[in-house]
């Protein structure tokens, strides 16, 4: 296996480690095969809002397993994830199931283009939106954490159509447009960037977007892989009141399982087969177990206070991070939108992938090392978000910031 893991990021390879190898995950804990216990705020990667292996969701799966794995025919969970998807996310009126964040942007990007029929489109520098050749420019998540240049083996003529702007800067979106009148499909982004650590959009920013997209007859496209259920349970445009035209999601919806959903305004959703020319398909898109862990998930996630106690466990968390930094005597900057959060290890504020490119990544090394030994596992990468759970604790709390206090004492 190449780098001996099945994606990029987890070999550790920029924090000057080895990867773990986990042998079971629970509530907010992880062990690894060796048997030590780490708190876990990768949250694999942001699926596991309720905590690792939920005993409602694994009873609802165990039922699901039952009546088999994979019907390739519709089934009645499909509706019932729909309908939830429907109802939480104000742009979204019809929707489409796939089976990772990777393929609802590449089908999103498609049904773009089939749409407006003009085939460029404007995305933001260390926003991630999967593996597609189209958005290998500048990207952000494991790209960005490898120092990778753009990836051999993706056509120029394919990217020639990929325009991109500093995150936060509306004038360089306002020149994209005027450099290319009519050619524009849409915009994409991360309504809040976690895979360039974690960057919050400026007032005015997402607004601003929505009017110039539509200004210009394009689209305006909020990739919420992982900001959906997350950023509040109608995802970054709830929260911040922006309708985007369409919407990609996955990790939380799937309640980890393979997941991914592209949705938006039924005038452009009804362009996708079989209800329109636009094609994109998948053998085990919408699965029984997939779907189940999903409905389960939103289940657990619409309960009275959930994002209140979300809120107010990350709040503490990344409070305490930055005063520890501080006393240590090192630059931080850090936030945190519900359960999602990120630090970087300089003088902020952070607006964009270059600034955030300035952060202190031996040091973050480091702090990564000092925390793995004392039993918190973080990110491995200085440029990726953290994510908290319903299974984190305040004694959960109290111990991972004793151990940041320790680890920012412990190194240089
Ligand atoms: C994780 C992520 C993706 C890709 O999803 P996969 O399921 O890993 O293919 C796309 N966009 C964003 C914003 C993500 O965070």
């Amino acid at each position: 296996m190449p780098g001996g893991v099945s994606s990029p990021v987890r070999a550790f390879k920029s924090v000057n480690g080895q990867p773990i190898v986990f042998d079971r995950v629970k509530g907010p804990y992880a062990w690894d095969v060796d048997g030590n216990r780490f708190i876990d705020y990768v949250g694999s990667w942001g699926p596991a809002i309720c905590g690792h292996a939920h005993p409602e969701v694994i009873t609802a799966l165990q039922g699901a397993l039952e009546k088999g794995t994979s019907f390739g025919a519709p089934c009645e969970l499909e509706n019932q994830l729909a309908e939830m998807v429907i109802d939480a996310v104000p742009s979204v009126e019809m929707v489409r199931f796939v089976n990772s964040g990777t393929e609802a942007c590449m089908a999103v990007l498609r049904l773009m283009r089939a749409f407006t029929g003009r085939d460029k489109v404007i995305k933001f520098e260390g926003c991630y939106h999967g593996h597609a050749d189209m958005f290998l420019v500048k990207a952000g998540s494991g790209v960005a954490t490898l120092g990778l240049p753009d990836s051999p083996g993706v056509p120029r003529s394919t990217t020639a159509n990929t325009l991109t702007a500093p995150y936060n800067d509306l004038e360089a979106v306002k020149e994209l447009f005027a450099e290319n009148p009519d050619a524009i499909s849409g915009v994409i982004l991360e309504p809040v960037v976690g895979n360039a650590g974690f960057i919050t959009p400026e007032p005015g920013f997402l607004e601003g977007l929505r009017e110039l997209t539509k200004e210009n007859g394009a689209l305006l496209v909020f990739d919420e892989v992982m900001t959906g259920f997350r950023i509040s349970y109608g995802g970054a445009q709830a929260r911040f009141g922006v309708t985007p035209d369409l919407t990609t999601m996955g990790k939380v919806i799937g309640g980890g399982l393979p997941v991914g959903a592209y949705g938006g305004r039924a005038e452009i959703m009804s362009m996708v087969a079989p209800a329109g020319p636009m094609y994109q398909a998948g053998t085990l898109s919408g699965n029984p177990l997939a779907m189940t862990a999903g409905i389960k998930t939103l289940e657990l996630l619409r309960q009275e206070g959930t994002y209140e106690r979300l809120e107010a466990t990350t709040k503490r968390l990344i409070s305490g991070i930055l005063q520890s930094a501080k006393e240590a005597g090192f630059s931080i900057t850090g936030s945190n939108i519900s359960a999602m959060f990120g630090f970087y290890l300089c003088d902020g504020p952070v607006r964009n992938f270059e600034e955030a490119k300035s952060a202190d990544a031996q040091r973050f090394g480091k702090l990564h090392r000092a925390m793995l030994e004392r039993g918190v596992y973080l990110a491995p990468s200085a440029f990726e978000a953290g994510f908290t759970s319903l299974a984190h604790s305040e004694d959960d709390i109290d111990a991972t910031l004793k151990a940041f206090s320790e680890s920012f004492a412990s190194i240089d």
